[in-house]
């Protein structure tokens, strides 16, 4: 039903093929704005606001294979752009909105991207970097009446002048698709670049695992930044025709509260922080909502506590499932999904026709209840199919015929799974990743700063917080203001997630003899350990 002449365009099946199989009149999206403003729009008209940026994208020259961004926060043009981009077989990426100038830099820079959808508020960070980015041809900006000039130009303009007819053209399933740029703990962030045939598992999971049914109202709290939240905040939904919630605002217990009651949500995906930022509300608070529609719980992005499951119950009367998976395996691939039996702090098991492994450094497969690196054999629809224009660093995710996931994690006897850590010194904030290496290279474009290291620090809301450590150069003294400075800087050149929670100013920071910084030494003196194995050190 889903696929046809092997037509695998994600923006057909989640527009076109949905008006075709009866849902034209259907609820495609609900969006509630951060002032209370509401808008509605069935699938007829995400069909035609798509082909109308389908078409804006043919006028303005874009080809198939070409990269648009989009960097907006939660609002419906978002939706329109994605699909119709997809629509027109440009690849799309997505910015999370609070991006910094060199965080866009680097993403914009490494792909060459020829085009961006923004806001005027977001231009000047642009236009600060245009410079450095010869392939950006076109900016286009959602609240303007009028084309500012001749590369920037006015989307409500050009989509009132453009045909919301478009024919979209047969995909074979390879043809890339999304571009989501995630964090690694050296060098620069990477393209994870996916295909449209990564459809195919994001509409099994989302029916199997979300169970989503044609009735439900359902709501997906992820960042479009963020790929949970085009996964499943797009793809997989509307490609089985379902109603999504979209609400734009900031977190806040009650409103959050009401989006639930108010628009009868039915399943809910979210994340752990989020849950455990509602778990400080007083169990009397939720009696003051009624929440009886909700069927589904789901979480994602970092390990979900049995604490919040046993509240979950408490609260809800409902198990929160949790969901495992990353950016570059484009759809869930380890659940507790509903029917298996929750066993509260494990991520749950396979799906079926998912084969992972807990592998020895060396390969070797290592028994039940032994930490080891989480792998995954290679195959299944929604893998990742580069780090654009980075082979080498791609080829190296994949040894002895598995790809390695970069997470540690142990299976018990009954096939679950538990999430250990990172093999690797990403961050996990709030379920965001953040790369040590982006925070030191911020700071150290300081002029007081010398040297710095960078680790993740266990905390209680927040799953990992970010821990600078800095070296001061001759005549400079850490101050308030200083740190002020460091901390702003950080935020505006990479992101308001990246910016250190802490910091602490020591005479050098360890480094192996061939100058990698010994995060493990940094992270060991945080906590009051032994540090191991120093003999690699400079010192
Ligand atoms: P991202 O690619 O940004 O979606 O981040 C993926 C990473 O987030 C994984 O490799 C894990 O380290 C972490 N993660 C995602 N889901 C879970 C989960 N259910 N439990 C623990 N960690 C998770």
């Amino acid at each position: 039903m889903l696929i046809r002449n092997n037509q695998f365009n994600v923006g057909h099946i989640c527009t076109c093929l949905q008006c075709e199989l009866g849902h034209s009149g259907k609820l495609a999206m609900k969006w509630l704005g951060p002032r209370g403003e509401k808008a509605s729009f069935t699938f007829e008209d995400l069909n035609q606001q798509s082909s109308r940026f389908a078409n804006i994208l043919g006028s303005l020259g874009f080809a198939p294979g070409d990269v648009f961004f989009i960097f907006l926060p939660k609002i419906p043009e978002v939706y329109f752009a994605f699909l119709g981009t997809l629509k027109a077989r440009v690849i799309v990426g997505t910015l999370f909105s609070n991006f910094g100038d060199e965080a866009l830099l680097d993403r914009l820079g490494d792909c060459r991207a020829k085009g961006v959808l923004t806001r005027k508020s977001y231009l000047k960070k642009l236009l600060r970097i245009r410079d450095k980015l010869p392939a950006l041809r076109r900016i286009l900006l959602v609240d303007v009446d009028d084309h500012p000039a001749g590369d920037i130009l006015s989307l409500p303009k050009l989509l009132a002048e453009s045909s919301p007819q478009f024919a979209t053209p047969l995909t074979p399933p390879e043809t890339p698709s999304v571009l989501h740029y995630t964090s690694g703990s050296t060098g620069k962030p990477k393209g994870a670049l996916h295909r449209h045939r990564s459809v195919a598992l994001q509409h099994r999971t989302a029916r199997d695992v979300l169970c989503l049914q044609p009735d439900d109202r359902y709501w997906c709290t992820a960042d479009h930044g963020w790929v949970t939240g085009t996964s499943y905040g797009i793809i997989g939904p509307w490609s089985l025709g379902i109603s999504q919630i979209h609400y734009g605002g900031v977190f806040d217990p009650a409103r959050w509260s009401e989006v639930l009651q108010d628009e009868r949500i039915t399943v809910w995906y979210t994340a752990p922080t989020a849950l455990r930022m509602l778990m400080r509300q007083e169990p009397a608070f939720f009696s003051r909502y009624d929440l009886s529609r909700l069927r589904h719980i789901f979480s994602v992005g970092e390990p979900l506590n049995p604490e919040i499951v046993h509240w979950g119950r408490k609260i809800f009367g409902k198990e929160i499932h949790d969901t495992w998976w990353q950016t570059e395996t484009g759809a869930i691939l380890i659940a507790n999904r509903p029917g298996l039996p929750v066993r509260p702090g494990s991520m749950g098991r396979p799906l079926d026709g998912i084969e992972a492994g807990i592998l020895a450094d060396d390969g070797a497969p290592l028994p039940n209840n032994e930490q080891g690196n989480l792998c995954l054999r290679p195959g299944w629809d929604s893998m990742f199919i580069a780090y654009y224009g980075h082979d080498d660093i791609y080829q190296q995710k994949f040894r002895q015929g598995w790809y390695w996931t970069g997470d540690t994690a142990r299976r018990d006897d009954e096939g679950y799974y538990w999430f250990m850590g990172r093999s690797d010194d990403v961050i996990n904030t709030a379920g965001h990743l953040v790369s040590p290496f982006e925070v030191e290279s911020a700071l150290l474009e300081l002029e007081a700063i010398a040297e710095s290291g960078v680790i993740a620090a266990p905390d209680a809301l927040l799953f990992e917080k970010v821990v600078a450590y800095v070296a001061l150069r001759e005549g400079f003294v850490w101050d308030g203001d200083l740190e002020l400075t460091a901390r702003l800087h950080v935020s505006n050149r990479v992101s308001t997630m990246a910016t250190p929670q802490e910091f602490f100013v020591v005479d050098s920071i360890p480094k192996t003899k061939s100058g990698k910084i010994m995060r493990r030494v940094l992270k060991a003196r945080y906590l009051g350990m032994d540090a191991g194995d120093v003999s690699a050190l400079e010192i």
